[in-house]
Parts: C-alpha cells; sequence; structure tokens
C-alpha cells in the first residue's frame, strides 16, 4: 500500500491524463467519465461514494491514488451577503476565496498562487509577496469547497480568477484547472462564465492568442501611460504598455466576446480627465469593456479612493468616446474581501474566536 505522497490527486490530472492514468487497470473509457463527474460534479471525497464503479476497481484506484478536499478554516460573511473562505493548505499557506451574490449571479472569485510576487503598488496581496503556485486540485478544491456550503437549489454561475495571485505566472496549473472548469463531464461552466485577470504576462499571453481559450480575459490596466502603469505595477518594466496593447489588437477572440480592461481609479495619480482621454486613444481598435474600479484602501497602503463625481468624470469622458464602462463599487470591504485585499489573515480565526462566534452573523463556523 502506497503512503499518501506517493499516491496520485486525481484532481491533478486533466481528463486525458486521468485515462492514461486508468489504463493499467485495463478498464473501458467510460470509467473516466464517471469519476470525472464523481469528483466534480457530486464532489465525492472518498471512493466508497462511487458506486456504479466495482468494489475491486475502487480498491484498486484507491491503493495509487486519493481524493483531496479542502476544508474552509473560517466563513467570514460581509452585510452585502459576501463570504469570505479562509482555506489551510497541506503546507500550512493560507489562500481565500470569495463568494459574490448578485441578483441574478452568484460568482466566485478564486486564488490560483499562496502570495503574489508581482508587488503592485495599491494591493494589500502584493505586500505579502509569493509563497508559491497552487497545484491543479487546490485550485479546484476552492470551487468544491464552496458549492459544499451552499444550498441545493444555489449555484454558482460564475468562476473568476482574480482572488491571490498572477493566474498566469501558474501558468500550466491554471490552465488544467479552467480545462477542467469548463469540461462538460467535469464543473460544466460555459466559457463564458470564467474569467481570468492578469497583469499582463506577454509571453503567457502570446500563447493564449494564439488559442481557442475556455474563458474570458480580463486584464489589469490602471493606467494610460507607461510611467504612471510602472509606478503602479512594476511589472510594466519588464512587459511595458505598448506592446501588451499591440498584442491585444491581435488577439483572435471569439465572436462578440470582448477583453475587459479593469482600471483601478487612484485618487490624483491616473484618475483626471487627461488620463480618461488618453486611455480612449490607447485602446482604439481594441474590442473591449472597461471595469473602473475605485481603489479599495487600506491602512498599508498610501493611495485614497477618487471621489464619485471624479469617477463619474472618468466614466463620462470613456463612454463619450463609445466605450462599454461599468464601475464596480467592490463588495465585502469590511470583511477584506474586496479586490486587492485578500492575504489569508484572520484576525478572529487566528484567536479561535470563530469557534465560539458561530451566533454571530459576522463570522461563521467553517460547519455551519
Ligand atoms: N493578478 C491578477 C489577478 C488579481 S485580480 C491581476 O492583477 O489581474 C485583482 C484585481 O483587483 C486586479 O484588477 C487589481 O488591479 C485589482 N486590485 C488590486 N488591489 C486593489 C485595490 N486596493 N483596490 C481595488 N482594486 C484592486
Amino acid at each position: 500500500m502506497k503512503s499518501l505522497s506517493q499516491k496520485v490527486d486525481l484532481k491533478n490530472l486533466s481528463p486525458p491524463e486521468l485515462l492514461e492514468f486508468l489504463g493499467p487497470f485495463g478498464k473501458e473509457r467510460y470509467r473516466s467519465v464517471q469519476i470525472l463527474r464523481w469528483l466534480y460534479q457530486q464532489g465525492v471525497e472518498s471512493f466508497d461514494q462511487m458506486t456504479n464503479l466495482s468494489k475491486r476497481l475502487r480498491q484498486e484506484i484507491s491503493q495509487v491514488s486519493f481524493i483531496s478536499a479542502l476544508h474552509p478554516l473560517c466563513i467570514e460573511k460581509a452585510t452585502d451577503g459576501t463570504k469570505k473562505f479562509l482555506f489551510q493548505l497541506e503546507d500550512g499557506h493560507r489562500i481565500e476565496s470569495v463568494l459574490i451574490p448578485d441578483k441574478t449571479r452568484l460568482t466566485l472569485c478564486i486564488s490560483t498562487q499562496a502570495g503574489c510576487a508581482f508587488a503592485c503598488r495599491f494591493c494589500l496581496t502584493g505586500k505579502t509577496g509569493w509563497k508559491r503556485d497552487l497545484v491543479v486540485s487546490e485550485i479546484l478544491n476552492q470551487i468544491l469547497a464552496v458549492r459544499k456550503t451552499l444550498p441545493e437549489e444555489k449555484a454558482i454561475t460564475n468562476i473568476v480568477m482574480m482572488g491571490m495571485g498572477e493566474p498566469l505566472a501558474n501558468f500550466k496549473n491554471t490552465m488544467k484547472a479552467t480545462a477542467l472548469m469548463a469540461h462538460p463531464d467535469a464543473f460544466k461552466f460555459s466559457s463564458r462564465k470564467i474569467t481570468l485577470s492578469t497583469v499582463g504576462l506577454l509571453p503567457e499571453l502570446t500563447t493564449l492568442s494564439k488559442e481557442k481559450i475556455p474563458f474570458r480575459l480580463a486584464i489589469s490596466l490602471n493606467a494610460s501611460n507607461e510611467e504612471t502603469r510602472t509606478y503602479l505595477m512594476p511589472v510594466n518594466r519588464r512587459y511595458p504598455l505598448a506592446r501588451l496593447l499591440a498584442l491585444c489588437k491581435d488577439f483572435r477572440l471569439p465572436p462578440r466576446i470582448r477583453i475587459t480592461f479593469e482600471y483601478v481609479l487612484v485618487d490624483g495619480i491616473n484618475d483626471s480627465p487627461l488620463d480618461a482621454k488618453r486611455l480612449l486613444r490607447i485602446l482604439k481598435g481594441i474590442p473591449c469593456k472597461i471595469n473602473l474600479i475605485p481603489l479599495n484602501e487600506a491602512p498599508e497602503i498610501p493611495f485614497r479612493k477618487p471621489s464619485e463625481e471624479k469617477v463619474r468624470r472618468f466614466q463620462e469622458i470613456l463612454m463619450g468616446g463609445g466605450l462599454t464602462v461599468i464601475v464596480r463599487n467592490s463588495r465585502g470591504q469590511e470583511i477584506s474581501a474586496a479586490c486587492g485585499q485578500l492575504r489569508g489573515k484572520y484576525s478572529m480565526c487566528d484567536r479561535g474566536e470563530f469557534e465560539t462566534a458561530s451566533d454571530t452573523s459576522s463570522i461563521l463556523n467553517a460547519t455551519d
């Protein structure tokens, strides 16, 4: 019998890899389809639950593989309905996922790395530095763990990779995970309901520009000229705005799909009418829409968010130029669940208070 560390985590396998893995057992192809469905549609956490597989096959597979799972260490709930899930990984690193209910949507924001290496000046996650990449199962288990807490009639409708980390810096694992999110025998999300957000890593974006991708693409732009972008996002030194935009012009997207540009509005830094006009100019010729995100403030961040008036003015200039522009007022701010606020720190969890505070509305015991 193999120890757990020698066994294969089934959720790290792509569908073709799973098929290959099952090969030595001499099993029919449809077994891998059955297993995919058990893992991702039913969300089972033990082989015993895979009742349409023979006892013998279950036994054989369980000797060489295992089914990993994540269990939230704690769940915090904001008054606007947003919930933040804290997970502790095998090696002690912590990651977070955020569930955001909307009128018709239930969006789950997931992490792809523990920490982040890109150190954007306005982002708290960036202050913690990079810890490590998540493996495929750790990316997917966030979805399964959150789904398990939902009542049966509630389904997650959208997945956004906008939690901790830079998805394209963990390219291979993130691509495998997105393939499973979209796979008809796994999560079955339509590719329109999955969004990957990136700081704009050119080599990986170049690869993606030539492929048929099963997700929407969001790019964190955050400035309209090189100087300001480099100041806010050091990655711009390596992958400058001009090259990023040139690539976006070449991107082969499916019909009616546009790139989303995210633009965090930072008071006095990138929010002037001049910035808006320049943004209009540089985005000419790129089928896109804009998400404006007024900065989420934090004591550790040396910036403020602009006044509502300034935000409106910025939006109007862009819309005047024919762009689709949405202002994303962040959700879950009081529990630090908003964009750029995830860093795996829970004072209440760490003090162990969540176990006794399960009856309060702001923090729930994970088993509730
Ligand atoms: N690394 C990826 C995925 C993280 S997404 C990326 O940067 O795109 C997080 C989004 O939140 C990004 O658009 C980022 O620019 C934005 N963000 C980060 N810190 C923020 C803050 N303090 N206020 C508002 N938005 C922020």
